[in-house]
């Protein structure tokens, strides 16, 4: 497994933390990934479109032989299975899975945009992601993720509360 990768898992829809676990499972017995790290949950308020649920959110590092297209598919088949449904952007949904970062590469094609466009200002992901890769620099900008985190506002920050410990035993 050559290529590493940071994706975000995200959900506001009852049973949050069973779609959580539902998505890492399928990421888990995928032949092509290896999940290496994964950060505790968070819960964290709606961000952008604010009428609605708190989410869940985490963040986890995985290896793989997949390309950067090929595991997006991977990712938004498991949000199909999982009964997402495109209703508001931005909107309430089972299962948000999103590639964050890919081999620190950048990429741009129409349906794939490496990092992750809104990734460097939102505060659920990159709480998460300083739990397992704090001193990781992000591509462009040689800027480290607790860098980033120590950018945060402290309205953003107080919006993202950790869950559960990181200790998936009874999933
Ligand atoms: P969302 O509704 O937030 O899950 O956005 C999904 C859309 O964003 C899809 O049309 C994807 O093709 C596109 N997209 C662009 N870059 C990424 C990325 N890095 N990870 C996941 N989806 C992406």
């Amino acid at each position: 497994m050559n290529y590493s990768s940071f994706l975000a898992l995200g959900t506001n829809i009852e049973p949050r933390r069973q779609h959580l676990y539902q998505a890492l499972h399928r990421l888990r017995v995928h032949d092509e990934i290896v999940i290496l790290k994964q950060s505790s949950i968070y819960q964290t308020a709606p961000v952008g479109y604010t009428n609605q649920d708190d989410f869940l959110n985490m963040v986890i590092k995985i290896k793989t032989t997949l390309s950067p297209e090929k595991l997006l598919d991977v990712c938004q088949s498991i949000e199909h299975q999982l009964g997402r449904k495109r209703e508001i952007r931005f909107g309430p949904r089972t299962i948000d899975l999103d590639v964050l970062l890919y081999n620190q590469e950048n990429k741009k094609t129409e349906r794939l945009i490496i990092p992750h466009p809104r990734m460097h200002e939102r505060a659920f992901v990159l709480i998460p992601l300083n739990e397992i890769a704090p001193d990781m620099p992000l591509p462009n900008g040689q800027r480290t993720v607790s860098e980033l985190v120590a950018e945060l506002p402290d309205s953003d920050i107080k919006d993202v509360r950790r869950w559960t410990q990181n200790d998936l035993a009874n999933e």
